[in-house]
């Protein structure tokens, strides 16, 4: 299925927006990222610059200056205006707060064409809290990203109700096109697929360590030669970081909370946050 679209503008160059702004020009497209100050912008081209090295060293094709090729189609700017003026399809990746999104989409209504595409990379809001403050919900739903984008290649697709099927099967060619598997959802359900799977697996895993049924090793081991799978539970812990978990559980039922209690006062307190500080549930070199 080939795309439609041709220009692709991202809203927020953090953690997730940098990787799709950089994975989209990566695949050929000219991208324009918006952020909104000077410091922000120098923030994203660091992790820009990060992301040439990681393509280079982990993405086929990434060392023959494919790479290097990515960062000339990318333009920063911290004007809205422009960022929109000229975009098929605006991904928006902006903080997880409801307002500051509303907010964002609000403005945006009134700054980009008819054309454009909207869609949000909310881990947690369901597009149904945003699509009134679009204008165009016939032309908003949610494309979901994972974390390392090139490595874990997935774009969960949700729209609304009210999103045009049409719009919903143009996203999922975008997706493909820039070197996404796309999974269609075809009801909203908040955390997509991925979460609604990994969230309560991860939990199952707890249980068994802070309930001092097993070793968090053992655990994965039986996951990992049980079922096949490359990784246990813990990796997958360490991976994500534990600050994430910990902060879905410190909102949820008593048992989540004393979860949460536990992995704090074991690991997050002891500056163990998974593989980014060096320890988790493992030791890393
Ligand atoms: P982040 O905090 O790393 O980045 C947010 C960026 O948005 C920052 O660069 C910030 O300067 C910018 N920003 C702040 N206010 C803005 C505004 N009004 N307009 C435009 N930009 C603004 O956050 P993140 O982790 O990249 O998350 C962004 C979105 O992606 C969230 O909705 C989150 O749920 C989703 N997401 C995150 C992950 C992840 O692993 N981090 C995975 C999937 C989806």
């Amino acid at each position: 299925m080939s795309t439609q679209i041709r220009t692709v503008t991202v809203l927020g160059a953090g953690v997730l927006g940098s990787q799709i702004a950089y994975q989209s020009a990566f695949k050929g497209f000219p991208v324009t990222v918006y952020d909104i100050d000077d410091d922000a912008l120098a923030a994203a081209r660091k992790r820009f610059d990060k992301l040439v090295a990681t393509y280079r060293a982990e993405v086929p094709g990434g060392a023959d200056g494919a790479a290097e090729a990515a960062l000339d189609r990318l333009t920063l700017t911290t004007d809205l205006g422009q960022a929109a003026a000229d975009a098929d399809l605006i991904v928006e990746a902006v903080p997880e707060i409801l307002e500051l999104k509303r907010q964002t989409y609000q403005e945006l209504a009134a700054l980009a064409p008819a054309k454009t595409l909207f869609a949000t990379n909310s881990s947690s809001l369901l597009p149904s809290d945003l699509k009134d403050a679009t204008g165009r919900p016939d032309r908003f739903l949610a494309m979901h990203f994972a974390n390392k984008i090139w490595f874990s290649n997935l774009a969960e697709v949700m729209g609304t109700s009210e999103t045009d099927p049409k719009v919903f099967q143009e996203v999922v060619a975008f997706a493909e096109a820039i070197g996404m598997v796309p999974i269609e959802i075809h009801k909203e359900k908040a955390g997509y697929v991925l979460n609604t799977l990994l969230v309560p697996f991860l939990r199952a895993a707890l249980e068994l360590v802070a309930g001092g049924y097993a070793q968090p090793g053992d655990v994965d081991n039986t996951w990992r030669i049980g079922t096949g799978a490359p990784a246990g539970p813990f990796q997958i812990y360490d991976v994500i970081g534990l600050r994430t978990p910990y902060n879905i559980m410190v909102h949820g039922d008593d048992e989540a909370q004393q979860l949460a209690a536990w992995l704090k006062k074991n690991y997050i307190d002891k500056g163990k946050l998974g593989l980014e500080s060096g320890q988790g549930f493992y030791k890393y070199t």
